[in-house]
């Protein structure tokens, strides 16, 4: 046998037992976006290095060892797309969406970094982010945080922690910048490798670290929130003022700076213990200065993206009520009923939207296709043999709970499936709130 090939490290297949939860993921949250407005944009999953060297930063963590960079056929230099912020900025602006304008809009796909694999940490992940464009005030910081809240409730996640920061202007932060550095350098022997490098080149960065060492020393360090100017200030009592009248829980965490450079003002974090060490699912903030960094006139910008593994695991360890097994699993009696339940199953779905019916194909013998019928997970199995085909019925079988078979015609089974499909299904395999 020939040697076989594995998936690169850190890639991962989504077999098919776990789509169903990705498409109850995706599906809610498009039904949310939907909602407030916000329309989808697509970028391409290769970008020109220099695109994520301006807009993330050259001194972080994803720039300086996290990209998959390669030099193409044409020797330039091109990056799969760590995150999705940076694209859709350089589309906004290539497009013409952003000068003058309002635009909401989101995107999803996957997304790669080089980082060390590790539970809810891969090299290619998937992320739904969210942008709105030409809007300054903390009104849209507000929507886009109710979005997110309205989300988690819609997938029907409850045990996430809302945390928020302001990191205010460039001005500001350059200020504070000077402050905590007089904080830092008498206390250098104190910092790992990678902070006392950042004490030069990045030093707010070293409040991001996640290094346990370091703790006591970031705890203890001066805050940005004693240097912030009043507007920057207001902005941010606005927000959270707006998140009280909503009565949507937060917690205000000085500590909160993100790992990108292009943030400011509102940056937010929703965050679980659920997931150990990798908790944040979403995270987000307002980018005022993005877009002109790129070349584009000064928009004000925010958005967050969400990380889809770390969802779906979220939903793996509590699964939604909800229902991905066919309604209905199809058996012909022998070879000769094959083509009238082919022209049954096509028939059901021309008349019953939604329905999800599994043909039996393959042929066999009686038993061994009722085993398949009830290992496909089926509420239903639907018998047509010569018996029925003469007496123009078909035989409904539950699988799930011990009632009764029955023969229905071609109008009560197209009405029952309907119901079916309509109500959901109970635990039993019966529609809900039917006992009949
Ligand atoms: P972390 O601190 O966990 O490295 P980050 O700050 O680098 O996260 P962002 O760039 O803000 O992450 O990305 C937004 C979200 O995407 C994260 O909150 C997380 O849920 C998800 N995410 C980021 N990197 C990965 C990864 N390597 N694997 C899986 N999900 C990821
Ligand atoms: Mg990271």
């Amino acid at each position: 046998m020939a040697k076989t090939l594995q998936a690169v490290r850190g890639m991962r297949d989504i077999p098919p037992d776990q789509t169903p939860l990705w498409h109850f993921l995706e599906n809610g949250v498009k039904r949310v976006l939907d909602a407030y407005g916000y329309r989808e944009i697509r970028m391409p999953l290769l970008e020109s290095t220099d695109l994520f060297k301006r807009s993330i930063g050259e001194v972080t963590d994803i720039v300086e060892k996290e990209m998959y960079t390669f030099a193409d056929r044409n020797g330039d230099s091109l990056t799969l797309r760590p995150e999705g912020t940076a694209g859709c900025v350089r589309a906004g602006i290539e497009l013409g969406l952003l000068h003058n304008q309002v635009q909401r809009v989101w995107y999803q796909g996957p997304m790669f970094r080089h980082e060390r694999p590790q539970k809810g940490r891969f090299r290619q992940f998937h992320q739904i982010g969210v942008e709105s464009y030409g809007l300054p005030g903390p009104d849209i910081d507000l929507e886009v945080i109710l979005i997110t809240a309205r989300i988690w409730r819609e997938l029907g996640i409850n045990d996430l922690q809302l945390q928020l920061n302001t990191l205010g202007t460039p001005q500001e932060r350059a200020e504070y910048r000077k402050v905590l550095v007089d904080y830092l350098s008498p206390r250098k022997e104190a910092l790992d490798e990678d902070s006392r490098r950042r004490l030069e080149s990045n030093p707010l960065r070293i409040l991001d670290s996640k290094n346990p060492d370091m703790e006591e020393l970031i705890a203890a360090a001066p805050t940005l929130s004693d240097h912030l100017g009043e507007a920057s200030r207001e902005h941010f009592q606005r927000l959270t003022q707006g998140l009280d009248g909503l009565g949507v829980a937060y917690t205000v965490n000085p500590r909160l700076v993100r790992g990108l450079d292009y943030y400011s003002r509102t940056v937010f974090e929703w965050v679980t213990r659920a997931l150990g060490a990798q908790g944040t699912v979403c995270a987000g903030g307002r980018y005022d200065g993005l877009v002109e960094q790129l070349g584009g006139r000064a928009t004000p910008a925010v958005g967050f993206a969400m990380g889809v593994e770390r969802l779906v695991a979220l939903l793996e360890a509590s699964p939604p009520g909800y229902h991905e097994d066919p309604h209905l699993y199809l058996i012909p009696g022998g070879a000769e009923d094959e083509p009238a339940a082919m022209q049954l199953a096509e028939t059901l779905r021309d008349q019953v939207s939604g329905v999800r019916l599994l043909l039996h194909c393959g042929g066999g013998g009686f038993k061994g296709k009722f085993k398949k019928a009830d290992r496909s997970g089926a509420a239903h199995a639907l018998i047509l043999g010569e018996r029925e085909r003469a007496e123009g019925v078909v035989a409904v079988k539950p699988l799930r709970d011990a009632g009764e078979q029955r023969d229905m015609t071609a109008a009560e089974l197209t009405a029952f499936c309907r119901r079916l499909v309509k109500d959901g299904l109970a635990e039993n395999g019966q529609p809900k709130g039917n006992n009949g």
